[in-house]
């Protein structure tokens, strides 16, 4: 499978999804990671981190936000979906509490159905599932609880790389936090640790799409 983990900042990867994107990263799977934006610092500790987690070929856009970039943004982006044709994607969760957050959530949409016109790209592409990843806003009901019991020690590593952001809400905030959150979804899990996600529905038929119809 493709699986794209899409996200605003060079560190929600590793907060949100870090074991899930370690565990099919090392079995099988072609994962890619894209960082909506960037800055010099944060580049570098984005590159160490996906490198820990195992992630074979990292993008990172260099926009220096999100809110204020959409329109480029959605661009490149589109243009990362008709190029890697994801048959998955992750990102981020449609209220979350920080704008840039937001916006990428929307342009992850706009860019999905726009990827899939047939009117508009010779070789189109419809991403097959969307899901949503928590970094500190948690899902109320989450569809999905990946177990990551056995990279949890890889996913904090990763999320050591970032030595500009842990100073952030206090001392080892992120780190506790989002321990202790794994740990939480590992008991519903019934297992150590894992990571949570919900399935967006998407559409599988426009008068724009190459196919029309699918599958339950
Ligand atoms: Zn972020």
């Amino acid at each position: 499978m493709k699986i794209a983990f899409v996200f605003a900042h060079p560190d929600d990867e590793s907060l949100s999804s870090g074991g899930t994107i370690a565990k099919y990263s090392s079995t099988n799977h072609n994962v890619s990671t894209v960082c909506l934006s960037s800055s010099p610092i944060r580049k570098k500790e984005y590159l160490d981190a996906t490198k820990i987690l195992g992630v074979q070929s990292p993008i990172i856009f260099d926009y220096d936000d999100v809110a204020n970039h959409e329109k480029e943004i959605t661009k490149d982006f589109i243009s990362f979906i008709l190029e890697f044709q994801p048959e998955i994607i992750i990102t981020h969760l449609e209220k979350d509490y920080h704008s840039d957050h937001r916006t990428s959530y929307s342009i992850v949409r706009e860019g999905i159905e726009w990827a899939a016109h047939e009117t508009q790209y010779e070789n189109p592409h419809l991403v097959s599932k969307l899901y949503v990843a928590e970094t500190t806003i948690l899902i109320p009901n989450p569809h999905i609880l990946v177990d990551i019991t056995e990279y949890y020690e890889i996913k904090e590593s990763a999320i050591k790389c970032y030595k500009s952001q842990l100073y952030k809400g206090g001392e080892n905030f992120y780190i506790k936090f989002h321990k202790h959150r794994t740990l939480m979804r590992g008991a519903q899990a019934s297992t150590i640790h894992a990571e949570a996600f919900s399935q967006i529905p998407l559409k599988k038929n426009s008068p724009f799409y190459e196919s029309k119809h699918s599958e339950l």
